[in-house]
């Protein structure tokens, strides 16, 4: 049984990530967003792309009124309008200025702008009744970004601030990674869909949704290959198909004790190199992690044999396969799970033999993180008060006991 910390590292460092070249598709810029970007964004255009006007006021020579204030102001001929959008046809001269508005680029001749609340207009002069800065109110052509400077970088996570930059870089063909397929398949023999009727024993497959839902919110595509009998013959050919497709296959159920060599012979016959059998976490001790190199052409394809419990199940998703998935999708930093500090409302228990994760909701008050723990009983096969999770207390081995008001670690997850 593999402490947590090693099974993490064995498995986040069988993670290759998709390849900038191969696995690259190209997206329409509304199409991008929730996409991971897979090359450099430069562009031919400085940012801002001219000089131009913060504010709605006069654009003036700085000299013309350095030296002016209420009692001695400055008095300018006014000579030209320039709205946004315009491109200034007159320059300016000593003792002239220009009427000009917000995004308007400046004419020639002028370096500052001064704000029209300053300033009092009679016909086409105006009255400056305040000095401004040298150059104030003027955005500097290329102040925010020079032409050719890369503007975003590969791995990052597309959402609505980087769309802004891609369209101000005229940017309408977005290169991103592919998203990855993960396979997904339950095993047991007493498994029905939510449509078939229920015999007595028997159970709903809710393993396939919760997951397939976790897989599309970490940016992959979940291939559902339903129920498969608890029967070596079938999930052999279930397996075997799911790895020709998937990056990542993803099984619940039919990895606890009895189960355990039928899944690892299974996994060894198709070529599959196991490389955890069962990790020192509650819940979830029985997950089996297998890497298959299958082609020199293709990254390894990674294994996850989840326990069937729906808690253990989804619990180890959250820490070991969504990272997996969001490293692999190609996002450079931030795949890492996230583990924040809460004080806790309720005393957290523990046997201390296993890392320990206790499901409840994470809260944000007065800036400070507050864990409470899910309401009814805490047992891997109750998905009931799983409902509403969005964060898991963890005990690490050898912690029995936190009591309310201490704090805890907490595993922040995605639920929704
Ligand atoms: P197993 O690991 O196959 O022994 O399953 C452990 C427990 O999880 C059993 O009570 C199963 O009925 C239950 N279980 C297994 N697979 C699923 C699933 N796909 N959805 C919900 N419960 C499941
Ligand atoms: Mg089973």
């Amino acid at each position: 049984m593999l402490p947590v910390q090693q099974a993490e590292q064995i498995i986040f460092n069988s993670v290759e990530p998709l390849n900038p070249e191969r696995d690259i598709e190209i997206v329409d810029l509304l199409e991008a967003s929730g996409r991971i970007l897979a090359q450099e964004i430069t562009s031919q255009l400085d940012f801002p792309h001219w000089d131009n006007s913060a504010m709605d006021g006069y654009a003036v020579r700085h000299t013309d009124i350095a030296e002016c204030n209420a009692k001695n102001p400055a008095i300018l001929e006014i000579i030209t309008e320039i709205p946004a959008g315009k491109s200034p046809e007159k320059s300016i001269q000593p003792g002239q200025a220009a009427r000009i508005f917000t995004g308007a680029m400046m004419p020639k001749g002028a370096d500052t702008v001064v704000m029209q609340e300053v300033t009092q207009r009679e016909g086409n002069f105006v009255t400056i009744l305040s000095a401004s800065a040298p150059q104030a109110f003027v955005r500097q052509k290329g102040s925010y970004s020079k032409a050719g400077t890369p503007l975003l970088s590969p791995g990052i996570n597309i959402g609505a601030t980087e769309i802004a930059v891609l369209a101000s870089a005229q940017c309408t063909q977005i290169p991103v990674y592919r998203r990855p397929v993960v396979a997904i398949l339950s095993t047991g023999d007493e498994l029905v869909t939510p449509e078939q009727t229920l015999k007595p024993g028997q159970l709903v497959d809710s393993n396939q949704y919760a997951l397939a839902t976790l897989v599309k919110q970490a940016g992959a595509v979940p291939q559902m290959l339903g129920i498969i009998p608890d029967d070596p013959e079938q999930l052999k050919n279930a397996i075997s198909q799911a790895l020709t497709s998937a990056d990542i296959v993803i099984s619940s159920g039919g990895v606890s004790v009895g189960d355990y060599d039928f899944v690892d012979r299974i996994l060894s016959s198709l070529g599959g190199e196991i490389q955890i059998r069962a990790i020192a976490i509650k819940p979830g001790k029985p997950l089996t992690f297998a890497k298959f190199n299958l082609s020199k052409d293709r990254s390894p394809v990674l294994y996850f044999g989840l326990p069937g419990n729906p808690v253990s199940s989804l619990v180890t998703f959250w820490r070991f396969v969504q990272p997996a998935i969001e490293k692999l999708a190609g996002i450079q930093d931030f795949w890492q799970p996230k583990f924040v500090q809460a004080k806790t409302r309720h005393s957290l228990k523990s046997d201390g033999k296993r890392e320990s994760y206790l499901w409840g909701q994470l809260h944000l008050v007065n800036g400070e993180y507050e864990f409470s723990l899910a309401g009814g009983t805490q047992n891997s096969g109750n998905l009931i008060n799983l409902a509403q999770t969005n964060g898991l207390g963890v005990l690490p081995v050898g912690e029995t006991l936190v009591n309310a008001g201490d704090f805890v670690q907490v595993l922040q997850v995605k639920n929704s």
